[in-house]
């Protein structure tokens, strides 16, 4: 206990624990009330502005009455509830499967995932009903530097129930296809899984998915996407980084968040029936955690729905992201090389960026810092996400409470912007 109140302490003391807004009231997607003023919010993932879209809300508060809060255990024991069966058939349906498995979070959905596939779980129940014999399954995972926390900790998780003999791990140096291949050359495992976000979340860059998936062919390794932010927002169809890419079928594993773009909360990845049974039962986040709240589960259905019906809505917020990155890229902000609805700004140090969060909030406009170690140390940033919900005097106001930001603390140069020609990728996924 003490040894958490002194770090509580000595972050406080430098400034460093991070400032966490209370946020009173919520009208709408793009609003926000924190200490009595509306603000815009750049802070959201609700990047199709579906949290607060009526047809969505309707549905999970009829759902709400029929099944109440909470769904009272986990699907394994306290049985499925309808919604949560009409989901995954309708997830299964967007991605083309036969099937899907929801998990209660993003997040909950990598760590389980990745340990299922492992193998770990049911080894000795295999094993006893087998007679005793187990095939040699040693797994080396690949996975890029950036991946999301939750994948670092399905890899941990993974460690602590394997065998060293039975399992490698090798991190590659961010995007960097070079060092992934010879780490693949080099790797004498059984099977070989290649790990990597479709989106980097915090410098907003896309993966280089079609390197990877033909680095995966080449030495016969599976490839797992965690696509948390592509979902409904990268593809014709809104199917994510792979669509985009057009290498669907070179990805085995695709993990989606329902938390972002779908505007609610959970997990999902789709496959065929036996994939799925199986990561019903090996997935220790899904045995073992009561299930979504059957109320979200419902919304999210008529969610899918309107990313199949209304793909204006992805064009919007990625026409709204190439205006956000050209201008800020004029101004002279690093906005990091990224491509998406994601723009980290720099700001160079933790105190800059605090300073600029607060800047902005007294205009009306939030945006939240990270600073070491959510980011590299020099790396400190303001991060924007956008969504479709904001209008061009929304992104005008930022632009310019950001340019104002910036000038005061000396990011930018005074003086007019300068066109950088900077965001030809994001441009041509908006058409
Ligand atoms: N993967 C990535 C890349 C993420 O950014 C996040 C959430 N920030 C997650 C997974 C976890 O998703 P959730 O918030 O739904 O738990």
């Amino acid at each position: 206990m003490e040894m958490a109140r002194q770090v509580t302490r000595t972050l406080r003391e430098h400034s460093y624990y991070p400032r966490i807004e209370e946020i009173t009231a919520y009208p709408r997607g793009v609003e926000v009330v924190i200490e009595g003023h509306t603000s815009v919010n750049f802070s959201s993932n609700d990047y199709l502005d579906f949290a607060h879209e009526p047809r969505i809300v309707e549905a999970a508060a009829t759902a709400l009455r029929r099944f109440g809060l909470g769904a009272g255990g986990s699907r394994l024991t306290a049985g499925t509830q309808e919604p949560h069966v009409r989901l995954e058939a309708r997830i299964a349906v967007f991605k083309g499967k036969e099937d899907a498995v929801v998990f209660s979070a993003g997040y909950l959905a990598n760590v389980g995932i990745i340990a299922a596939l492992a193998g770990a779980t049911l080894k000795g129940v295999i094993s006893m009903l087998n007679g005793g014999e187990s095939s040699d399954t040693s797994l080396e995972v690949f996975s890029d530097q950036l991946v999301h926390a939750s994948i670092i900790d399905g890899i941990g998780l993974t460690g602590s129930k394997t065998s060293r003999a039975q399992f490698r791990v090798s991190r590659y140096e961010h995007r960097n296809m070079d060092r992934l291949e010879f780490a693949l050359r080099r790797s004498t495992a059984a099977r070989k899984l290649i790990v990597t976000d479709g989106v980097f979340s915090l410098h907003g860059r896309l993966a280089p998915l079609r390197e990877i998936v033909a680095l995966a062919r080449k030495y016969e390794a599976e490839v797992y996407v965690d696509d948390a932010h592509a979902t409904g927002v990268f593809g014709e169809n809104g199917r994510g980084t792979p669509e985009l890419y057009g290498v669907e079928d070179g990805v085995d594993f695709l993990v989606g968040t329902l938390s972002k773009a779908l505007g609610g909360a959970g997990g999902f990845i789709a496959g065929d029936n036996d994939f799925c049974d199986y990561i019903r039962v090996a997935a220790r986040t899904h045995m073992f955690q009561t299930s979504l709240p059957p109320a979200v589960a419902a919304g999210l259905v008529v969610a899918f729905d309107i990313i199949r019906d209304e793909p204006e809505r992805r064009r919007t917020l990625l026409r709204n992201a190439a205006r956000v990155r050209e201008e800020l890229g004029a101004l002279g902000f690093n906005i990091f090389g990224g491509d998406t609805q994601i723009i980290p700004v720099g700001f160079g140090s933790a105190q800059n960026a605090k300073a600029a969060t607060h800047m902005l909030l007294e205009e009306g406009i939030f945006a939240p810092c990270y600073y070491y170690p959510a980011v590299g140390p020099d790396e400190a940033m303001v991060r924007v996400n956008l969504t479709s919900g904001h209008t061009e005097e929304h992104l005008d106001r930022l632009l310019t409470a950001l340019a104002r930001a910036g000038r005061a603390l000396s990011v930018i140069p005074e003086g007019e912007p300068t066109s950088t020609g900077d965001v030809q990728v994001v441009e041509a996924l908006a058409r």
